[in-house]
């Protein structure tokens, strides 16, 4: 069945001069339960406008998979750069092939890519934040060295239906 993931995001503390320059690039990384190959936990990367995914299997193997990001909705707010995104996926139970345990529709951690452009330097690098890592998290411009950001709070990811 289609199953929805809503991840949301915020970088604040926006430093003045890169504040134009810096977005959400639009690719997601999220853990997810694959029912094609039947394993728990398989980074699933996702580009919004693309009708399907792809599935990081493991060792230099990795399949089409049905997921797509059906949202991604950017709010610009003073220094804050926030992000609602919404990922459909198919979901069916299964037995992990290898491992055992059972397949849920949740999801472990996200990771959200960012990018800046750096206005000294007219040069862009790209970054992202990670929903399982420990907070807060300052985030630099990698053409200049400037503390660009703060990342203070976790992605969060919520079960939709
Ligand atoms: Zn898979
Ligand atoms: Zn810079």
């Amino acid at each position: 069945m289609v199953r929805s993931l809503e991840i949301t995001a915020v970088l604040s503390g926006i430093e003045h001069a890169h504040r134009a320059g810096l977005f959400w690039d639009p690719t997601i990384e999220l853990s997810l339960d694959c029912f094609i190959c039947e394993r728990l936990g398989r980074t699933t990367v996702l580009k919004y406008g693309a009708e399907r995914a792809v599935c990081m299997s493991g060792r230099n193997e990795q399949h089409i998979t049905a997921a797509r990001i059906a949202a991604y909705d950017v709010t610009v707010q003073d220094d804050r750069l926030a992000l609602r995104s919404v990922v459909d996926f198919w979901w069916a139970p299964f037995r992990d092939a290898e491992r055992g345990g059972q397949a849920t529709p949740l999801s472990r951690w996200a990771r959200l890519s960012y990018g800046c452009r750096c206005p000294h330097k007219e040069e862009s690098s790209a970054g992202s934040v990670q929903s399982n890592l420990p907070r807060p998290q300052r985030l630099y411009c990698r053409k200049c060295g400037t503390e660009i950001a703060v990342d203070a709070e976790a992605p969060a990811i919520r079960l939709l239906v």
